[in-house]
């Protein structure tokens, strides 16, 4: 017999059994209840997430189910016995980076006998797992992004076989459901609305690690942000790699649209912002929605991710340039104050320079208030990445410098406008660059660093900006009237 264990459950024919969770759950806590009596401590995890949005959620969920275990969490730079890697494939520089990270744990692992989780989109991949099984021993347990409610099973399965565990889903089951999370942020959280992506963009692994796109039922989505606002959670943002095409495969249209109009009527939710939303399917219902609906926040990141017909056509992104623009006016019209946010690809196959000069052209044309620029990065298993006309990486780099200088003038420019202004900000705590200003965001999802002479954590405040950059706004807090009472113009 060898030291590991290969498990390859397929969802559709074998569901798990219902209590098997819970077991698992209680099997851990009795073990670690006898080790806290035996040794005098609790046994200890931590988290390392690489990725999106979804991976943090799923780190929640992940941290979640090892407290529920019995574990107590420590910070980054604390041994630990359990370390969980919540893992991203989307490029392969954070791919490099997650290997060498884990490689640098073994002395760590080897000296204090602990065991490394790796999970999440890269273990979807069959290489990456034969290669975190040959090189990476330390590495004890390995699961994908359909089975985070099996971490009790298999972390169990290794303490009590001391045989390495890989159980990877090649295909999803339910969409996700209730499972316990430890929030990271007391005030805002992260609901996911649906799993995985039907469109296939050629660039892009996702589809491929993350399966089809299933939308979780509404009501669903409803009782956990019901239960958020009892916990005291102020802001909700919507998860989905595309919550505009939500319900579709329920049979269901304009159901994201119907969601926020739900929402709206959940006491103590303050604010809704949501991501990412796939420009094909944004529609004029849910832009009335969004208008309509005082707590969704006046932000919208619609990723473009190219100018240029052409390369959007290779990209597989099913609108034009013109098409984009157009809903961008149409979206300016109902909103005029919207704060917009996009993504952008920069030497994507066959990318010329004209193409790349209609990137630049558009980014002029939308005035993005933020935008996240990306290097092209060839994925394995994607059709881009076969494509013959690969741009060459100083040309593509160089691109992507014009850009950023671009955007940024850009960006601080719009940014200027907001001087003298006084917005509504989300007080999330004390700024990280100086402990004496609190920090927040506004509806427009700025980043503000504020003084103030009462403490305004957790709360929604009115804040008078001094000073606004491309990436940050500096400000001081209005006192006299809580702004959650009524809405403030200009938003941003
Ligand atoms: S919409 Fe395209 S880029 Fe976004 S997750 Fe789906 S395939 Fe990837």
């Amino acid at each position: 017999m060898g030291d590991y264990l290969i498990r390859e459950h397929h969802p559709k024919v074998e569901m798990l059994p219902s209590g098997a969770l819970q077991a698992a759950v209680l099997a851990m806590q009795v073990r670690n209840q006898a080790y806290a009596l035996d040794k005098g401590r609790t046994r200890t995890y931590r988290l390392d997430v690489y990725g999106c949005q979804m991976n943090e959620r799923d780190a929640e969920t992940c941290a979640g189910l090892l407290e529920e275990m019995g574990f107590t969490r420590v910070t980054d730079r604390e041994p630990a016995d359990i370390i969980v890697f919540v893992t991203c494939c989307v490029r392969e520089n954070a791919e490099d980076r997650i290997y060498g990270h884990i490689g640098m744990l073994a002395q760590e692992c080897q000296e204090n006998g602990s065991a490394i989780l790796a999970g999440g989109c890269m273990m979807q991949q069959a290489h990456v797992v034969e290669k975190i099984r040959k090189s990476y021993p330390q590495v004890k347990v390995v699961f994908g992004t359909h089975n985070i409610h099996r971490v009790p099973e298999l972390l169990h399965s290794w303490e009590t076989s001391r045989k390495r565990v890989f159980e990877i889903w090649d295909e999803p089951g339910d969409a996700p459901g209730l499972l316990p999370a430890t929030r990271t942020d007391p005030f805002r959280a992260w609901v996911v609305i649906a799993a995985g992506c039907d469109n296939y963009c050629t660039y892009c692994i996702v589809p491929h690690v993350r399966g089809r796109e299933r939308s979780r039922p509404m009501e669903d989505v409803l009782l956990e942000i019901r239960g958020l606002a009892g916990q005291g959670f102020k802001e909700i943002t919507l998860l989905g790699q595309n919550v505009n095409s939500y319900g579709n495969d329920l049979g269901k249209t304009d159901l994201f649209a119907a969601l926020l109009h739900q929402i709206e009527e959940i006491d103590g939710i303050e604010r809704v912002r949501f991501m990412t939303s796939h420009p094909k399917d944004l529609s004029d219902s849910l832009v009335s929605a969004m208008k309509e609906c005082r707590k969704v926040c006046s932000h919208l990141h619609l990723p473009v991710q190219s100018g240029s017909s052409g390369i959007l056509q290779r990209m597989n992104r099913k609108y034009t340039r013109e098409q984009y623009l157009d809903l961008v006016d149409r979206i300016r019209v109902e909103m005029p104050d919207i704060s917009l946010s996009t993504d952008l690809i920069v030497g994507f196959p066959g990318e010329s320079e004209d193409d790349f000069e209609d990137t630049c052209d558009l980014v002029r044309r939308v005035g993005y208030d933020f935008a996240f620029m990306f290097l092209y990065s060839p994925r394995k298993g994607t059709p881009a990445a076969a494509y013959s006309d690969q741009v060459p990486a100083d040309v593509a780099s160089a691109r992507f410098q014009r850009l950023l200088k671009m955007q940024t003038e850009l960006a601080t420019g719009k940014a200027k406008h907001l001087e003298g202004q006084v917005l509504e900000v989300l007080a999330e705590g004390h700024s990280k660059e100086d402990a004496a200003l609190y920090a927040g965001r506004t509806s427009g999802n700025r980043l503000v660093n504020f003084t103030a002479s009462v403490d305004p954590i957790g709360k929604i405040v009115r804040v008078r900006i001094i000073r606004a950059g491309a990436f940050w706004l500096q400000g001081e807090m209005m006192t006299g009237r809580n702004t959650t009472e009524e809405p403030w113009p200009n938003q941003n």
